[in-house]
């Protein structure tokens, strides 16, 4: 079987071919651990497990190496650290934020029914590789000193760029440059930074006295070397990564090891949005994996849905995520899994589809393929590919349960978590709701904006959207 995929720095669609078959190598960009990963984090997670699955069937298990970094120095860690835990120490706080998130991220996951990856390496853990990536750059002319930061210079590297396909010029109309007094070059990036007091730090490179911390894009660059090589197959993320930190790794790890590659395919899942929008928080609709799967849309939905409408779209288009696909893709997979159960699965996985997954990760057509098993009563071989794309082929835990009020992500018992003022209970916030919606059957606009209000000066913000099956729910959710 020939596995093609479509590589971004090329922009064409191309024959895979390992660097080494016997140990076939991937790197993903991984989660910055400071919030719940929502379901747009969850979308290369389960895009790259797939990959990760299919390289295994090919090359065997043992042969694939998945590496899938967690960033866990940052300033949004640092922020969300000091926010949330002000008499803590930084340190003490940044590892509670750190910890916690990165637990959930794996509760998550795992319920999406991925694979763990063969490595997940911290950004903590690889300092003495950023440090010694730095001093290569520095070394060869492609980083300076300046106010204890280090710098990439830009102009020192001439395919700086072919990743974006975009020139200078348009990458600085693009990019928010900030113009800063240690930069040559605006487009200059930074590679390490002088820490504030009581911020993680770590002794400088460059012969900088004060100690100091990495950037972003330096961390994957270290913790792909590390444990892929100066050189390996596929390098993935989500297409917001293309520029600038895929960019800004590619001409690191080039510079730093005289290649003229980083990873043989680069390969870039598109964005997802939610009923059509952008996701934001201000826009009310952010979705994190840990609602849908505690209550959204009406219903608490098992993790195998929520995988199943994830692949109802090829990886890389954009993908709106609704409650009608989803009610959609879980009808689908509950009348699969009732008329599996009890079918012992064939022992190998049907070529019908494997070939649309080899052609660049076709997951649509790969569902198409099973309606079509289906559709031909050839259940055995449809066990077997279910279970071989992550599936758990279990009925009951297929169960969808309905919810009442939401459960959003801030909430840990009943008691609603909230930090100073005294919080509400659920049953007391389920009765405002309650309460409001009587008040917008009457068209009372009046009150039902009263008592939105009121409950926005409790720290609980209201949500109207539509459930499953169209009829309008409002949820709620503490403000952050
Ligand atoms: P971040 O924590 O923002 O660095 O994102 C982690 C991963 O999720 C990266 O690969 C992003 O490209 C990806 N990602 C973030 N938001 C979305 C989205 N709305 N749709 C698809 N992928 C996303
Ligand atoms: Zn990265």
């Amino acid at each position: 079987m020939e596995l093609r995929l479509y590589d971004t720095l090329s922009k064409e669609k191309r024959p895979f071919v390992p660097l080494d078959p016997v140990n076939v190598r991937m790197y993903v960009c991984g989660p910055t651990v400071y919030d719940f990963a929502h379901i747009g984090n969850a979308r290369p997670v389960i895009v790259f497990d797939v990959l990760f699955r299919l390289l295994r069937h090919v090359y065997g298990d043992k042969h694939v190496t998945y590496v899938r970094n967690i960033t866990d120095v940052d300033d949004k860690i640092n922020a969300r650290a000091a926010r949330d835990f002000p008499a803590l120490p930084l340190n003490d706080a940044i590892r509670k934020v750190t910890e916690e998130t990165e637990r959930q991220f794996h509760a998550d996951v795992d319920a999406l029914g991925c694979l763990r990856p063969t490595v997940e390496p911290r950004a903590t853990e690889h300092i003495a590789e950023m440090r010694a990536i730095i001093e290569k750059l520095i070394a060869g002319g492609h980083a300076y000193v300046e106010q204890d930061h280090v710098l990439f210079s830009v102009a020192s590297d001439p395919r700086y760029g072919t990743l974006a396909r975009r020139s200078l010029d348009e990458m600085m109309a693009g990019a928010r440059i900030d113009v800063a007094p240690y930069k040559r070059d605006g487009m200059d990036f930074v590679l390490w930074k002088p820490s504030k007091p009581g911020e993680p730090s770590w002794p400088s490179p460059g012969g900088i006295k004060v100690e100091g911390r990495p950037g972003w894009h330096v961390e994957c660059s270290a913790m792909s070397w590390k444990h892929l090589g100066e050189q390996f197959d596929i390098h993935g993320g989500g297409i917001d990564l293309v520029f600038p930190h895929h960019e800004n790794e590619l001409a690191q790890t080039c510079c730093a090891f005289h290649r003229d590659r980083m990873a043989n395919v680069w390969m870039h899942n598109g964005f997802l949005q939610v009923e059509g929008e952008k996701m934001s928080k201000s826009l009310g609709n952010f979705v994190t994996i840990r609602e849908l799967r505690e209550g959204w849309a009406g219903y608490a939905w098992p993790g195998d849905a929520l995988r199943f409408a994830m692949l109802g779209t090829h990886y890389r288009q954009p993908i709106d995520w609704t409650a009608k696909a989803l009610d959609e893709a879980h009808k689908t997979l509950w009348r699969w899994y009732g008329d599996i159960e009890g079918v012992q699965a064939a022992s190998n996985v049907a070529d019908d589809v494997l070939a649309p997954l080899a052609d660049d990760l076709n997951t649509s057509g790969m569902i198409a393929a099973l309606h079509a098993l289906h559709k031909a009563g050839r259940l055995a071989e449809m066990r077997a590919a279910l279970a071989f794309l992550g599936f758990s082929c279990d009925l009951p835990s297929l169960q969808r349960k309905p919810v009442t009020a939401e459960l959003r992500t801030s909430e840990a018992s009943d008691q609603v978590q909230m930090q100073g003022t005294a919080a509400p209970s659920k049953q007391q916030i389920e009765q405002f709701i309650s309460e409001r919606t009587a008040a917008r059957a009457a068209k009372n606009w009046k009150e039902s904006d009263r008592i939105r209000d009121e409950l926005a000066a409790m720290g609980v913000i209201l949500k109207d959207g539509k459930d499953a099956e169209g009829k309008p729910v409002t949820t709620w959710e503490v403000a952050r």
